[in-house]
Parts: C-alpha cells; sequence; structure tokens
C-alpha cells in the first residue's frame, strides 16, 4: 500500500470578528498542525471529543475548506498549486458522507435525482445511462428501483443514509470522508452500516477516512486510529496496538470510557477534569496539561512534538 493522502502542517483558523463589519480580533484554531498520512486502502479512524477539529479536518482535506496553512498531497499532487479545473476535476476522487442523513439530502428531490445530482454536475451517464447508473447504485447500497420515485422523509434514517452512501458513490472515488455517519442512527443500525462501509470497501478498493467520536464505533472498522485533542493529533497507531496498550495519557483516558464485554476484566475509569479548554486561546504547551494526571513542569511551558515512538506517533514529554 502506498501513501494516497499525505497532510504537512495543516491548520485551519476561523476568524472571529468584532462587530458586523469589524476587524479580526482573534481565531478559532479549529485545525492547529497536523501531520499524517493516510494510504491507499485503509480504514484510518478519526476520533476525539466534539469540537476538536475532526470535522474541520475532513472538510479541509478534501479542499471544502481552504486550510490556512500547510498542504495536503493526493497521490503526490499539492492540491493547493491546481488550478480549479484541475482540481475540480480531481473531485470526482474525494467524496464525503455526513453526519446526519437528515438534512443532507435534499427534502424536494427523488431519490433517483438525489443520487443523480453529482452525476448531472459532472455531465457523465447522459440519457438513459443516469437512471441505469442510479439503479445500479441503489442496488449496491441494499435498496432497489422501487425506492427511486420517493422522497427522502419517506425513509428511515438507516435507508437514508444508504441513500447518502450511494450518492457519495456516484463519481466512483478514490477516498470517502465519513464524518460520523452512523451517529445520529440507532445503535441496532449502526453496525448495519458499518457493515456496508466494509463491503463497499473491498468492493471498490476505496480508502476511508472515518470520523467518531466514540473510539467503540471505529474500532470494529479501522486499520489505524488517530486520536485528536484541540486540533492536534495527539496520538496515531495500529488499531490494535492503541487498544491494547494507548501511550497517550488522554487515549488513555478516552479508552478507559469504553465498555469492555467481559465484566470481569475490569478496568479503571479515568475521568477527565473539567472541559475541553476552547480552541481561541488555547493552553501553552501541551494543550493537555489542565487536564492530564500526568502532567509535570515541562508540560505547561513546552509543546510536546509528533513523533515516532516504535511503530506509531505520539505528542506527549513522558515519551521524550
Ligand atoms: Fe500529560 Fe505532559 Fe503528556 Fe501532555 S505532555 S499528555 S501534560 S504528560
Ligand atoms: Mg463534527
Amino acid at each position: 500500500s502506498y501513501p494516497l493522502v499525505e497532510i504537512k502542517n495543516l491548520k485551519k483558523y476561523f476568524p472571529i470578528k468584532k462587530g458586523l463589519m469589524g476587524k479580526t480580533v482573534n481565531h478559532v484554531k479549529a485545525v492547529d498542525g497536523l501531520d499524517f498520512t493516510i494510504f491507499k486502502g485503509e480504514t484510518l479512524g478519526l476520533v476525539g471529543e466534539s469540537g476538536c477539529g475532526k470535522s474541520t479536518t475532513g472538510r479541509t482535506i478534501l479542499q471544502l475548506l481552504k486550510p490556512t496553512e500547510g498542504q495536503v498531497y493526493y497521490e503526490g499532487t499539492n492540491l493547493a498549486a491546481l488550478k480549479p479545473k484541475e482540481l475540480r476535476r480531481l473531485r470526482r476522487d474525494f467524496q464525503m458522507v455526513f453526519q446526519d442523513p437528515y438534512s443532507s439530502l435534499d427534502p424536494r428531490l427523488t431519490v433517483d435525482n438525489v443520487i443523480a445530482e453529482p452525476l448531472v454536475i459532472h455531465n457523465l451517464y447522459p440519457g438513459k445511462e443516469k437512471e441505469r447508473r442510479v439503479h445500479e447504485l441503489l442496488e449496491i447500497v441494499g435498496l432497489n428501483s422501487s425506492h427511486a420515485k420517493r422522497y427522502a422523509h419517506e425513509f428511515s434514517g438507516g435507508q437514508r443514509q444508504r441513500i447518502g452512501i450511494a450518492r457519495a458513490l456516484a463519481l466512483n472515488p478514490k477516498l470517502i470522508v465519513a464524518d460520523e455517519p452512523v451517529s445520529a442512527l440507532d445503535v441496532s443500525v449502526q453496525s448495519q452500516v458499518i457493515n456496508l462501509f466494509q463491503d463497499l470497501q473491498e468492493q471498490f478498493q476505496l480508502t476511508y477516512l472515518f470520523i467518531a467520536h466514540d473510539l467503540s464505533v471505529v474500532k470494529h472498522i479501522s486499520d489505524r486510529v488517530g486520536v485528536m485533542y484541540l486540533g492536534r493529533m495527539v496520538e496515531l497507531a495500529e488499531k490494535k496496538e492503541l487498544f491494547a496498550d494507548p501511550l497517550h495519557p488522554y487515549t488513555k483516558a478516552l479508552l478507559s470510557a469504553v465498555p469492555v464485554p467481559d465484566p470481569k476484566a475490569k478496568k479503571e475509569r479515568i475521568v477527565l477534569q473539567g472541559d475541553v479548554p476552547s480552541p481561541v486561546n488555547p493552553p501553552e504547551g501541551c494543550t493537555f496539561h489542565p487536564r492530564c494526571s500526568a502532567c509535570f513542569d515541562k508540560c505547561k511551558t513546552v509543546k510536546p512534538e509528533f513523533k515516532k515512538v516504535d511503530n506509531r506517533y505520539v505528542a506527549c514529554h513522558l515519551y521524550d
């Protein structure tokens, strides 16, 4: 497997303006320096509490948001250096599946038109071909042509997410950023949709960046897992290693909140102190230090680098 996407020092800041027409007074540092690679054919799970920058990371990688700093390379091409026309062509390769299947589908369109929209935009599958392609896509996601003329609101949450996935697949993408695609669904439906993601990955050699706020959701589907905190990645490891032996204190805390199937395998719940600090004025040094029980002097002033430790990456002074 080779690097499909390489992310270098990626930052996305949102300006905070004073007054309606006012000048910028500060920034929300939603993504604050990310370095990682997504390999062809893998599922990289991305987890962290809400507000840590996961969605912004996904959107910035796909260039739906313009990075404030840093680069995204797709198969070796720097996306920021492309002309709009070239980027538009490449866009077919990247798709997004959204968290909320209730609001992400246009309620005024029948399902066939929802799914066909990307085909129309990119001028692919003309005439009758389009209808054939839509029916094929419906079947790929476990629906059928009898669903084509109905509206999104006539479907259950799980079925709507299938429609969203069919739409994302329409242009034969290579990379799908799935932003909490099962968070709005009932637990019983979640595993069906996750299984569908896995089947599709195998069938179409897809690469996933799979975003979730909960480690238990990415446990099944991921090959590797990255843990984000306040716009940065604090640990990135093979799934098995991360779950068996988390290194970063934040990963340890998140993991301690995941229920274990065996009640005898008791583990200590690490309760995080306080709330996630504001991404406008993040703490000095290690941004996790106000909540970290292992914090020592250096942590309060020196920002830990995200660096390789054995087979993984971690940003913590305990491993200097
Ligand atoms: Fe805790 Fe220090 Fe490691 Fe930050 S660098 S996670 S404060 S031990
Ligand atoms: Mg989000």
